[in-house]
């Protein structure tokens, strides 16, 4: 237990900030120097490093028959500007204490077992978020992938082979599908600890669609211009997102509406705003809820076109999915032998998961995290819960790799 909390103090250390918290972006080299630290720990218990063309990092340690489809289980490194100590973390660590847990009692496995540390999950720097699980699925391009640009115009592939080769000479990571793989994460919501669990064995992924809205007007002196000669561009932009925020106010809390970033141009006091960008995070576990709230948006978007030009685009789409039953099983007979009070939630995030999902049977397991609180540098667990979940993802993934079919 003190062994998996000390080393989310020593990563934490990557990247620490003032309050807590850690900033380490994606593809920095303050990400490459966290995962030299795994890198050297998992080589204390023989793990195998290698590293594919995106910057996925994969420790594997051996199973007696090579030829069988391997284990997966891991999470990301890379964090919020603002971001906590556990989010991502816990999963690779969790993964990392099992192995040790393993090469300590002399554990043998048909099937390899590989730790992964997926690459840019936040998506906070170069979008889209989950990016190196995507492109490990194949629903992301590499070349799609190298294309994104950060706010100042500067391109991943410019960023990439600079932070590829901090890794040292690894070997080229195999195109493998994995036989199954489970993620630990922490909840990053209140549910466990309002309802006292320990573990949450989660059924699925919320759907998320993000939009960016532009609104036009005219930039005019602030001083000079009347009412009646101004098209206002925030002055627009306001009122539609009040009313946005009325009508989602008015819906159960299923559906999950956030306006994360606003931006006014150009910014001066004393010109009346030319143009406002912001955007819409939306999220809902029902396919056909997202697409009509989708539409609500789109509606309000047309009704406030006027003095001002309003338009709408959608900058990325992510279907709700399902995990596989087997693993929710498997998990849930895997809490019930250590004694794990455990409960079935839906994950209101984002995670690797969801394109590992795609390809073979996935599943994830939720630790509490205190007051719901992530994506912030307050970010705290229980260590007892976090050996609880870590415990529960052991037994687990050593049933699934002790499976010869
Ligand atoms: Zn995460």
């Amino acid at each position: 237990m003190q062994r998996l909390w000390d080393r989310h103090m020593a990563l934490a250390t990557f990247g620490a900030l003032d309050q807590g918290g850690v900033n380490r972006p994606a593809f920095s080299p303050i990400d490459a120097q966290a995962r030299l630290r795994v890198i050297d720990w998992g080589a204390r218990i023989g793990l195998l490093a290698s590293l594919d063309s995106i910057g996925n990092l994969f420790l594997r340690r051996p199973g007696t028959r090579p030829e069988l489809a391997p284990v997966f289980t891991g999470s990301h490194l890379d964090t919020q500007p603002t971001g906590g100590k556990f989010d991502g973390a816990y999963g690779v660590l969790a993964g990392l204490e099992m192995l040790e847990t393993f090469h300590d009692a002399g554990c043998e496995t048909l099937r390899d077992i590989v730790l992964v540390i997926w690459a840019n999950e936040e998506g906070s720097r170069f979008a889209p978020t989950t990016m190196g699980s995507s492109v490990f699925a194949a629903s992301l391009s590499l070349a799609q992938a190298l294309q994104a640009q950060d706010e100042h115009g500067e391109r991943l592939s410019e960023v990439l082979p600079t932070f590829l080769d901090a890794h040292g000479p690894l070997p080229v990571a195999l195109d493998l599908i994995p036989f199954a793989y489970v993620e630990a994460h922490i909840e990053q919501g209140p549910v466990l600890e309002a309802e006292q669990r320990a573990l949450g064995i989660v059924t699925g992924i919320q759907g998320l669609r993000w939009f960016e809205i532009e609104v036009c007007g005219q930039e005019a002196h602030a001083g000079t211009t009347p009412k009646a000669a101004r098209a206002d561009a925030l002055h627009t932009a306001v009122n539609l997102a009040h009313a946005l925020f009325e009508y989602f106010d008015g819906i159960g809390d299923e559906v999950r509406f956030t306006i994360g970033r606003w931006r006014t141009e150009p910014g001066s006091p004393n010109t009346v705003p030319g143009r406002v960008k912001f955007t819409i995070d939306l999220r809902h576990q029902k396919a056909e809820s997202l697409a009509a709230f989708s539409q609500a948006i789109e509606d309000r978007c047309q009704a406030y076109r006027g003095v001002c030009e309003v338009t709408i685009a959608q900058l990325s789409e992510s279907p709700p999915i399902e995990f596989s039953e087997s693993v929710q099983h498997l998990l849930d007979q895997s809490a019930q032998v250590w004694g794990v009070p455990r409960m079935v939630l839906i994950s209101g995030a984002t995670h690797d998961a969801k394109w590992l999902n795609a390809m073979t049977p996935s599943g994830m397991l939720f630790v509490p995290c205190e007051h719901g609180i992530s994506h912030n540098q307050r970010e705290n667990t229980k260590r007892e819960d976090l050996a609880a979940g870590a415990q529960v993802l052991a037994e687990s993934i050593l049933r699934l790799a002790r499976q010869a079919n």
